[in-house]
């Protein structure tokens, strides 16, 4: 398993086209996708699907099932609201299948549009992605309260007793941590206003060679000649490129991302291989 940093985040998982896709961020205890599940992510609570490709949700009975066992509760699975019956369906009958029983879990349904909260101070904003079948991005926003600027410079125990007084001294504002796009053909940058700005991407970049243009347009993935333009829209200070297609060497995926990027580029570019 690959584990990169991004300064106080770490992006721990695999990602492979058409094999599995599964990455944890534990400082925010999350998964995003699920290909399979490694026994280490049955602990986290969040689970986050973009959509219904098997290497991106394969893991599910098998993090389901383990938390039951474990005598964990169970944790929050978020899906694609499209094929969430025929999901729950799987998950029963496989868990009928296992041992005769059907596992405790908890599906949450979620379409473009929706926030999720989640733990105390966290958002997840639920984007939209361009793929085969539905498939939606999630973009995880922590909530702060901070102060109105009317406010600025007032003392401490003043703003106290204002707070006291019932006045609202705070706007609730949202910082975006890290934004996770899946499957894609094209990135809408103003699905949210504050996806630009998120301090991580995680973005899909399948296919890299010039022969394999035809391939991403057929199959609704990014292709390499999209990456510096997409890549310029975005402020992160960290961007990770996941999901290549298997063809390509290791080796050969480095070099032909590093003769596209741009020096600033190449500095804050990871990839997940
Ligand atoms: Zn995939
Ligand atoms: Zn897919």
């Amino acid at each position: 398993m690959v584990s990169l940093c991004c300064g106080n985040l770490e992006i721990e998982g695999e990602s492979s086209s058409a094999v599995a896709t599964y990455l944890r961020v534990k400082e925010l205890d999350l998964i995003f996708d699920l290909g399979r599940c490694p026994m280490s992510f049955i602990g986290t609570s969040h689970v986050f699907i973009s959509h219904f490709h098997l290497d991106h949700y394969f893991g599910i009975p098998i993090y389901v099932s383990q938390r039951w066992l474990n005598g964990i509760p169970p944790g929050n699975i978020y899906v694609p609201k499209e094929g969430t019956d025929q999901l729950r369906e799987l998950i029963e009958r496989i868990s009928l299948l296992d041992c005769g029983k059907v596992w405790d879990y908890h599906l949450t349904p979620v379409e473009v549009g929706d926030n999720i909260p989640f733990r105390e101070n966290l958002v997840a904003h639920v984007l939209p992605l361009d793929h085969r079948v539905p498939s939606v991005g999630y973009l995880v926003c922590e909530r702060r309260a901070k102060l109105k600027s009317e406010f600025f410079g007032l003392p401490g125990p003043e703003i106290a007793r204002l707070r006291r007084d019932g006045v609202a001294v705070t706007d609730r504002v949202e910082l975006p941590l890290i934004a996770y796009l899946g499957d894609t053909r094209t990135v809408a940058i103003d699905s949210h206003p504050l996806l630009k700005q998120c301090q991580v991407l995680i973005c899909e970049c399948t296919f890299l060679l010039p022969e394999h243009r035809a391939r991403a347009a057929q199959t609704m993935h990014l292709h390499l000649d999209t990456l510096p333009a997409l890549l310029e829209m975005f402020e992160s200070e960290h961007i990770i490129l996941t999901h290549f297609s298997r063809r390509y060497p290791p080796e050969m995926i480095r070099k032909r991302i590093h003769a596209v990027l741009s020096p600033e580029d190449r500095s804050r570019v990871q990839l997940l291989i």
